[in-house]
């Protein structure tokens, strides 16, 4: 596999070279709508594909946060290094951004092996399924991103890949049609989901592993701001990264696109050093109020409190007039606005908060379930 072009600043290191890796079936997936929006997690920067950037954290040490998780995951490394097996198969779930993908390169790094890269969508059948796995060498790794997204038949063949190390594929048509049993080399599969829920038992069964990323806190998004704009070669204060951490919406691959971003009006200011002002008048500028919200999210707490009477409303109905998907909603709106109290799930549906409503300047109905949630500000 090839390296794809890197637009990022900096040359890749041999040893990058060496895990050279690419994405390419999952940069031909459809982008998900609301991408382009400067707070999308789910759109990549065009500098975070592949191995071949700084940016990404390459060890255990350069990811920042996720300290139970990268102990666990550092022992399981070690564990299965000392008894020369391949690590056993992990399945990592989040919302886009967070760092799954960072971390099975970080793993497959630490693992010194190979990392291959794919997605569900791009396995559109058991040929390239197949095509990936007799492409591994002995206890590589391959990172199947939205494996939820996988097709039944697929799927299935991948169960006895995970399970037996072979993989079962029909040759030939007619009379001649037979099946050919493949034996695979030892390996690893990673897959990454934003939602568990979405995987079907017998695959989630077959996981040994299995872990959760979490929204990152304000402190761990400033040290991450801080990475970024150091390897960007841009100064930035502690208050100027805090700033640009507190608006990231917990997330990693926002908190490095709002550098970015900033760090343009910073240049175009003349400026040497993004400091908390500058970065709070670029982000006002780009929509992101100071609770990190976007238009689209204060869009969804405004339908519910304007248009719903402040919740409960069904998730349907809400993607429905929104014009988004399901999702999209479940998977990337929500889990940031659920943390931060602007948002409830219930069990007849979402509710916005008095948080919610005091923060866009509305009122809640006096009856609304959020008005009696005690979320207010
Ligand atoms: P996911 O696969 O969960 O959608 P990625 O692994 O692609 O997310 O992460 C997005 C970007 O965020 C990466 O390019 C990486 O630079 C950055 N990132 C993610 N997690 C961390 C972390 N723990 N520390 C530093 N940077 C991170």
């Amino acid at each position: 596999m090839r390296i794809p072009h890197d637009d990022g600043p900096e040359e890749e290191s041999p040893r990058r070279k060496r895990k050279a890796a690419t994405k390419p079936e999952a940069r031909s997936t459809p982008a998900p709508k609301g991408a382009g929006r400067v707070v999308e997690p789910s759109a990549e920067e065009p500098a975070e594909r592949g191995a071949n950037t700084e940016i990404r954290p390459q060890t255990f040490d350069e990811y920042i946060g996720q300290a139970a998780l990268k102990r666990k995951l550092a022992i399981f490394v070690a564990a299965a290094k000392g008894r020369g097996e391949p690590l056993d198969h992990t399945l990592v779930h989040g919302p886009p951004g967070l760092g799954k993908t960072t971390m099975a390169h970080i793993l497959a790094n630490e693992l010194g092996v190979q990392l291959h890269l794919t997605s569900g969508p791009a396995i559109e059948h058991k040929g390239i399924l197949a095509g990936h796995l007799t492409a591994l060498g002995t206890r590589d790794v391959l990172f199947i991103d939205e494996i939820h997204r996988l097709s039944p038949t697929v799927e299935e063949s991948l169960y006895a890949a995970m399970e037996d190390g072979r993989i079962d594929l029909p040759v030939g048509e007619g009379s001649q049609a037979r099946t050919i049993n493949i034996d695979l080399a030892p390996f690893t599969l990673i897959g990454a989901t934003t939602r568990t829920a979405m995987l079907s038992g017998p695959l989630r069964d077959r996981f040994q592993i299995i872990e959760g990323i979490e929204l990152y806190g304000d402190d761990e998004l400033a040290l991450i701001v801080e990475r970024t704009a150091a390897i960007l070669g841009m100064a930035i204060s502690v208050a100027g990264a805090q700033e640009i951490g507190r608006r990231s919406r917990g997330t990693p691959r926002i908190a490095n696109r709002l550098t970015r971003r900033v760090r343009d009006f910073a240049q175009v200011d003349g400026l040497v050093e993004i400091t908390e002002k500058s970065a709070s008048v670029a982000l006002d500028t780009l929509g992101i109020d100071e609770e990190g919200l976007d238009a689209n999210d204060r869009r969804l707490l405004t339908m519910i409190i304007g248009g719903f009477d402040g919740g409960p409303v069904g998730v349907e109905a809400l993607a429905a007039s929104l014009g988004e998907p399901r999702d999209t909603l479940e998977s990337v709106y929500e889990p940031f606005l659920l943390q931060r109290g602007f948002l409830l799930r219930t069990s007849r549906g979402r509710v916005a908060t008095g948080k919610a409503a005091a923060h866009l300047g509305l009122r809640l109905p006096p009856g609304a379930v959020g008005a009696q949630t005690g979320l207010k500000i």
